[in-house]
């Protein structure tokens, strides 16, 4: 396994919209190597989730994890998932505030409504079907990283640019009140 570079924000590669994956394509051996990389980058960089593009390579795939994260301890665990071709359909009109960061974002977080409750389909890594009801803060995790395989970052989804703040500022002045805020939303929504 390998530890990939991480794209940063100014790269074209993350503006541009990911091609979909044949499931030839997805089962080819240095596929499936990719993926092992793409964990494996991701765990190594303490990311809650990472895309392909955030690795240089224009593919419909993410993975997320989360285990104890220390970037966003509140953060509740999620298994790893590997999605490939997601399409994520909103389920209600209910959206939260989510103060989010990104690898390819360095030292920034901003404020990002996003959907509290999400269907998500699509294949896991060996090609089977995946149809996933998500909800909470997790359904905000997903929907960042498919918002990278259509070449969205978070930057782009911030409704007011005066919530960007630093890691250190975050930690400072934002943490506690939103920590207030989205721990209950997190026991309602069981995510
Ligand atoms: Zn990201």
């Amino acid at each position: 396994m390998a530890l990939l570079k991480i794209a940063q924000i100014g790269n074209p590669i993350l503006r541009v919209r990911a091609e979909e994956l044949t499931r030839d394509e997805l089962l080819a051996p240095e596929t499936q190597r990719f993926i092992d990389d793409l964990v494996e980058t991701m765990r190594d960089a303490t990311g809650a989730g990472l895309a392909a593009t955030q690795v240089h390579v224009s593919k419909r795939i993410f993975a997320v994890e989360v285990k104890d994260n220390p970037r966003y301890p509140y953060k509740p665990n999620v298994p790893l998932t590997i999605v490939v071709n997601p399409v994520i359909e909103p389920l209600g009109r209910e959206t939260f505030d989510n103060y989010e960061g990104c690898l390819s974002v360095p030292n920034l977080r901003g404020m990002v409504p996003r959907f509290a409750e999400i269907r998500i389909t699509g294949w896991d890594r060996e090609g089977n079907p995946l149809d996933r009801t998500i909800r909470g803060l997790t359904a905000g995790t997903f929907q960042h990283e498919a918002d990278h395989l259509d070449g969205f970052l978070f930057v782009d989804r911030v409704a007011d640019p005066k919530t960007f703040c630093t890691w250190a500022e975050f930690d400072r002045y934002h943490r506690k009140a939103f920590v207030e805020r989205i721990v209950p939303f997190i026991q309602r929504m069981g995510g």
